[in-house]
């Protein structure tokens, strides 16, 4: 029934260059997320906590989980232990709150700060002032339990190509800003209708879903 997947997956490795490919496995079923695994795939990502624990409790331990979607400081501890990598920072409070958990399972969980680039009122993410006034304060500074990889940002969903670009650019210029300074290596930009422009304009990591299952 599913038997595109595979063949999805070899298009989109001879597409994305260097990038990491996530395959974001959100409403898929185990059967077909087995079939992913069975392809070499290592790198899942999630947006529903509930959803996420219910397959890494179901599922090889060796796959690395990824919080892609907004995460709510409630939810936080039912993923500390195991979580690869949190994508969908946006607040200190949230920040606060994985340092917390992190520390309560003796280990330093990475993150990455999401940044609000869309031209949409209703995504999640921070503004440049906002990454700044979190990254100098010092109670992010003293943060022992986690450890910021960089940032990623969702573009605006339109068909107009130069705006997505304008979009992924200007969140590769702040990437690249810091990155040497704060020992950044992850821009994790790009889903399916993107991802092409994405890995021209600086992205280090792809996110796709529909375009691997359907
Ligand atoms: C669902 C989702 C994706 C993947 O979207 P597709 O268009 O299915 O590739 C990527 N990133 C985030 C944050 C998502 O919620």
């Amino acid at each position: 029934m599913h038997n595109n997947i595979s063949k999805n997956i070899t298009q989109i490795e001879q597409e994305r260059g260097n990038t990491q490919l996530v395959v974001v496995s959100k409403y898929r079923s185990l059967e077909e997320l087995n079939e992913v695994y069975a392809t070499g795939h290592r790198n899942f990502g999630e947006n529903r906590v509930q959803e996420l624990v219910d397959k890494y409790t179901q599922l090889p331990k060796d796959i690395n989980w990824h919080v892609i979607g907004h995460l709510q400081t409630n939810k936080v501890k039912y993923i500390a232990s195991f979580v690869h990598l949190i994508h969908s920072i946006d607040s200190l409070k949230l920040l606060k709150e994985v340092n917390k958990q992190a520390k309560k399972c003796d280990r330093v969980i990475p993150f990455l700060f999401q940044m609000h680039i869309a031209d949409e009122e209703t995504k999640f993410g921070l503004n440049k002032d906002e990454l700044l006034a979190i990254l100098e304060s010092p109670v992010y500074q003293e943060m022992a339990n986690v450890k910021c990889k960089g940032l990623m940002g969702m573009a605006t969903n339109t068909d107009d190509d130069k705006q997505v670009a304008e979009e992924f650019q200007s969140l590769n210029t702040l990437f690249e800003k810091h990155k040497t300074g704060l020992g950044w290596d992850t821009l994790s930009m790009g889903m399916s209708g993107d991802y092409l422009l994405a890995v021209a304009n600086g992205s280090t990591l792809i996110r796709v879903g529909s375009k691997i299952f359907n």
